[in-house]
């Protein structure tokens, strides 16, 4: 499913990506097996870990993920065939979606509405 790994530092030391635990959470959002939202963080344990993918264009599979925690700062972020079940948010533009998830941060309480209305859509 992963079509390639495009992590970058930005100039900033705050956020942090060097933990492959981020990387292992990525098989149970793509296969939508979330009970919790956030989930839980396989870094320092609270429930401040959040996601957002989004579909480049409409109609197509290609696309990226953030995973970061609110917490600890730790996040990933990969290019991926995003799967059928995720929406993308009319609220967030293209130019929000940098390598870190600065503006996804700010951002997190719509993301969770928007990700707990989309989960419970099945
Ligand atoms: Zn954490």
């Amino acid at each position: 499913m992963i079509i390639g790994n495009f992590v970058e530092f930005g100039g900033c030391n705050m956020w942090r990506d060097d933990d492959d635990r981020l990387d292992n959470i990525l098989n149970f959002i793509v296969h939508k097996r979330i009970s919790q939202y956030p989930l839980i963080c396989p870094i320092c344990s609270t429930q401040e870990l959040n996601f957002y993918m989004h579909r480049y264009k409409e109609h197509v599979h290609k696309g990226a993920i953030w995973i970061w925690c609110s917490n600890c700062k730790y996040f990933s972020h990969f290019s991926l065939v995003v799967p059928d079940w995720w929406e993308n948010s009319n609220w967030i533009a293209l130019e929000d979606l940098t390598a870190l998830p600065i503006n996804l941060e700010s951002k997190r309480e719509q993301i969770s509405k928007h990700i707990k209305n989309t989960i419970g859509n099945n």
